[in-house]
């Protein structure tokens, strides 16, 4: 046994992991108390970590064309088929498409390797996606790529102003961090300004349900009343600034009234005006900001409309101040530290800044080799997919992500790929949608086997360490890359050993030729300081804050406190910044605001979160949140199934009637992929709108139709084994499905049928009416012959509800061991899943029913329980009809529900919930008709 420091790998809070390793495996993991970003705290995604790991469902050997191969065969083709397209069509042919979830020396090599030596400009990433656009907002008032906070301003600040934020559920450490700061401070206050109420307004004092895409109008708003109010910090402005006149008169070019902006953001006016006045009035104001400014296709400006407001009032460089763009993956910072985006070279120089590409080409020369940097920026991603589409680019090689899934126009990006004539993917799971469009696939190695570094939101770079060995023949993505390289015949560049010698090789980059000049002012982004680590010394990294160099040997935790920009001039820049609506129109064939997101439970494309079955409790299926207004008017029922109609398909999921939705909008999670369910990529639904500036897709502001999904019956079918050609049968001849893993068995839900039609009148096996279940009318004696044919097992035992028309059935192994259970009929409420789970547990051990557990298998339960309902609590799997139930017993507050549940004691990133159903209860309780008020 043995522990080892690393960092999590899910979001950019960046935390830090203590595993526990026993021979080679993880045994558990803890929050690291000495890591500056969580001080020992983790979310539920982060203390599940080691439930996601495994050599199961991974990829271990490279294929070419379908064969797997060994190395030297799959480098080969690699390097021979790039340098055919290259030799055909020239450099620009060539491209890749990187990730957030890359480390920084993943990423620099690639980087290089694209960019500098094959001498393309296509290389983008993910990252994209999520924070481009406060990137752009950053360059353009900053004169540099750089975040000026850290988190410790969070728990300083008086006021924290989180916009288009759900941190609560995607940054759920930095929420909690910033909760306990509120209560030892109760003067502090916090605004949450969403189109959404979520659980991120536990701790808000002011909520602004804004209109979705406004924010700029109300942050030109504040910076108009601010003006108008003589609330601006003039000595700041004067000393470190240029450009407040033109960003003041582009603001007064609206109304500047508060009753206007109001009206113009859809809030309330004495709200907004409240806003306004705690904005105004204090000077130690942070203002985070995440994807809901991002994704959109003014963020760029709506970025620039916070920073404005902040530079203006003074309130930056000091402790607890600053607009804070928070990034959504591990190691966006990471990549954009390297030049991972198209627009960028490397070590945060670009293409526009004088003498950078000379600069990076001399750099990277070596005794035989010039690298050929492009002249220009290359495509950015939804444009990237684009010049696929059109045959421009050739070939791409893709590093851990699935552009098939989180793109906008999903279905014309699968068709890119499927037309692009070489498709590479390096990707460590082996179910990855992707792969079906890959010509050579590259098995990667994953979370606890790479080694290398990540920065996270606050400039703050950290070690991931190399803890397992690679499972089969995968491999580090640098060490890939490199033999490629050498293969291409750049040996000379890319003659790493390990990966200290590319961090050492970032960090003197980010020192070279960095110093002030004639119109030239100093590159921020400078680890100099970290130039020159041995081996030992890179394994021994502790967390530490960019810049480091001569000037900060220990890092900087804050930027801009002296007032110095990164500018030929050193000030910072106002921008003029004028509201536009989101490209994406409503009409009367879409008319309603599709919002997407993330949530609490699971991470990306679920590929890592979705092996870890208490993972996939929170929310196990495919989801659309709706208003109760809209919900009525359309005719769709909490939990029933509806199908939205998008820009490029459709999505099925079951309705969730919220509160927290604004009316004529809808939501829905990012995360389904093909693995996952049969139509509920989101990135379906999203028009491929981009900020000009960034380039960044405007995946928040869709226009869908919703209809309900009438179907005639649903199906809960358990089985022990994945099945392959059985599981598509059945998933084709349903009208939706959803896989969730379980414990010990997959969980399917199916639904089928048309409305009207019970799966089969239970009662009459072998005949009697039918139903529609993928064309076939099918009995209960259908039913059984269908999962006859299907399942490995013959059913064994079954039984007819004729009150419900439902059927039940099982099969049973000869040794007594249950390898799969079904209930199926009438949408209908699910069993009781743990009860059942811990069967199929028992069979992977081994062991057969016991004699009570086979009398009760049909029940699904020994006891009488019922199903748990969705689990709130995902560390102690507390599901919400136990928690409902203590609420009406007395237990009304979340210590007493803690008390006798254990729910929200571990890491409390399901306490906001807690409470949101303790209200709810307490309001449906107080609803409830008295005898006195029956009398009245
Ligand atoms: Fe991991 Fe982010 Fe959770 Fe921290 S907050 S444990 S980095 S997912």
């Amino acid at each position: 046994m043995r522990e080892a420091r690393t960092t999590c790998p899910y979001c950019g809070v960046g935390c830090g992991v203590l595993a526990c390793v026993e021979g080679e495996r993880i045994a558990d993991v803890q929050g690291d108390p000495a890591h500056p970003a969580n001080f020992g705290r983790l979310c539920v995604k982060g203390s599940a970590l080691h439930e996601t790991l495994g050599h199961h469902g991974r990829l271990t050997r490279p294929r070419v064309d379908g064969v797997e191969v060994d190395w030297d065969t799959a480098l080969a083709a690699v390097a021979e088929r790039l340098t055919a397209v290259q030799a055909a069509r020239g450099s620009q042919a060539l491209a890749a498409y990187l990730s957030g979830q890359l480390l920084t020396e993943d990423y620099y090599v690639a980087n290089k390797l694209f960019k500098g030596f094959l001498g393309t400009s296509h290389l983008d990433t993910n990252s994209r996606l999520c924070m481009a656009s406060a990137v752009a907002a950053h360059k353009r008032a900053f004169g540099a790529d750089a975040v000026p906070c850290c988190y410790e301003d969070l728990e300083e600040a008086e006021l924290v102003v989180l916009v288009g934020s759900n941190l609560a559920w995607n940054h759920p450490v930095l929420f909690q961090r910033l909760k306990v700061a509120k209560q030892r401070n109760p003067l502090m206050r916090v605004v949450v300004i969403d189109p959404r109420v979520t659980d991120t307004c536990e701790i808000a004092d002011l909520y602004l349900g804004l209109a979705p895409g406004s924010d700029a109008r109300l942050f030109t708003g504040l910076l108009a009343w601010m003006a108008e109010r003589n609330k601006l910090d003039r000595v700041y402005l004067e000393a470190h600034t240029q450009g407040f006149d033109e960003a003041l008169a582009a603001a007064n070019e609206q109304d500047a009234s508060v009753e206007a902006i109001a009206a113009d953001c859809d809030v309330d006016s004495e709200r907004l005006e409240t806003f306004f006045y705690w904005f105004a009035s204090h000077l130690h104001v942070v203002t985070l900001f995440s994807q809901g400014v991002n994704q959109s296709t003014s963020g760029t400006d709506k970025g620039n409309a916070i920073i404005n407001c902040h530079l203006a009032g003074g309130k930056i460089g000091l402790p607890g101040a600053g607009p804070f763009s928070i990034t959504g993956q591990p190691n966006a910072m990471g990549g954009r530290e390297v030049g991972g985006l198209a627009n960028q070279l490397a070590a945060h120089m670009d293409y526009d800044t004088p003498g950078a590409r000379d600069r990076v080409t001399r750099f990277w020369t070596t005794e035989r080799r010039v690298p050929s940097l492009p002249d220009g920026p290359g495509h950015k991603a939804v444009d990237l997919f684009a010049a696929i589409e059109r045959g421009e680019v050739q070939a791409l090689w893709i590093m851990a992500t699935n552009p098939a899934v989180s793109l906008p126009r999903a279905d014309r990006v699968r068709a890119a790929l499927a037309k692009c004539p070489l498709v590479i993917v390096s990707e460590c799971m082996a179910d990855a949608d992707l792969l079906d469009y890959a010509d050579i696939v590259l098995p990667a190695s994953s979370w606890s086997e790479k080694d290398g570094t990540v920065t996270n939101s606050e400039r703050r770079i950290s070690r991931q360490r190399g803890i397992l060995p690679p499972p089969g023949e995968a491999r580090h993505d640098w060490w890939i890359m490199c033999e490629v390289a050498k293969r291409l015949g750049f040996g000379e560049a890319f003659d790493y050993a390990h990966p200290s010698e590319i961090f050492d090789e970032h960090a003197r980059l980010s020192g070279f030729e960095n110093d002030e000049g004639p119109g030239r002012s100093r590159r921020l982004f400078d680890i100099s300081g970290l130039a020159g680590l041995d081996r030992t010394a890179y394994d021994a990294l502790a967390p530490i804050q960019w810049p480091v160099n001569a000037d900060a040997p220990h890092g900087t935790a804050r930027l801009f406190i002296d007032g110095r920009f990164a500018t030929p001039d050193g000030r910072a820049r106002l921008l003029p910044v004028r509201p536009r609506p989101p490209a994406q129109k409503l009409d009367a064939a879409r008319p309603l605001r599709l919002n997407t997101g993330r949530i609490r439970d699971q991470w990306h494309t679920m590929t890592r979160t979705g092996r870890a079955p208490r993972l996939m409790n929170h929310r196990a299926e495919p989801f659309i949140e709706i208003a109760p207004e809209d919900a009525a008017a359309l005719g769709v029922k909490e939990h029933a199934l509806a199908r939205l109609h998008g820009a490029g398909g459709d999505y099925i999921g079951r309705v969730r009637v919220s509160r927290g939705q604004r009316r004529g909008e809808v939501f829905v999670p990012m995360h389904w992929s093909g693995h996952f369910s049969g139509a509920a990529r989101m990135g379906e639904l999203i028009e491929a709108h981009v900020d000009p500036v960034s380039g960044q897709p405007e995946s928040k502001h869709g226009a869908v139709a919703l209809e309900p999904l009438a179907v005639g019956w649903e199906a809960t079918l358990l089985v022990a084994d994945e099945l392959g050609a059985s599981e598509a049968a059945w998933c084709d001849a349903s009208r939706y499905w959803a896989r969730i893993p379980l414990g010990g068995c997959q969980r399917w839900q199916l639904a089928g049928g048309e409305p009207g039609s019970a799966c089969g009148d239970v009662e009459s096996a072998g005949g009697g009416v039918g139903s529609a279940c993928g064309g076939v009318e099918k009995t209960s004696h259908d039913w059984l012959a269908w999962l006859e044919a299907r399942l490995p097992v013959a059913p064994t035992l079954w039984c007819t509800d004729p009150s419900s028309g439902r059927l039940r059935a099982a099969g049973v192994d000869d040794a007594g061991r249950l390898r799969w259970w079904l209930m199926a009929g009438p949408p209908m409420e699910l069993p009781n899943l743990a009860w059942l789970d811990a069967r199929f547990a028992e069979a992977t051990a081994g062991r057969a029913l016991t004699t009570s557990h086979r009398r009760r298998l049909l029940a699904g339960c020994d006891d009488g329980a019922a199903n748990q309902g969705p689990v709130v609590c995902s560390c102690h799997q507390v599901g919400q009809r136990a928690i409902l139930g203590a609420i009406r017993e007395g237990d009304d507050s979340v210590e007493a529900l803690g008390a006798r549940l254990a729910c929200g004691t571990q890491c409390g990133s399901c306490i906001p919930e807690l409470k949101s159903l303790i209200e709810e209860e307490k309001a449906h309780a107080s609803a409830e008709p008295t005898e006195d008020t029956v009398v009245a």
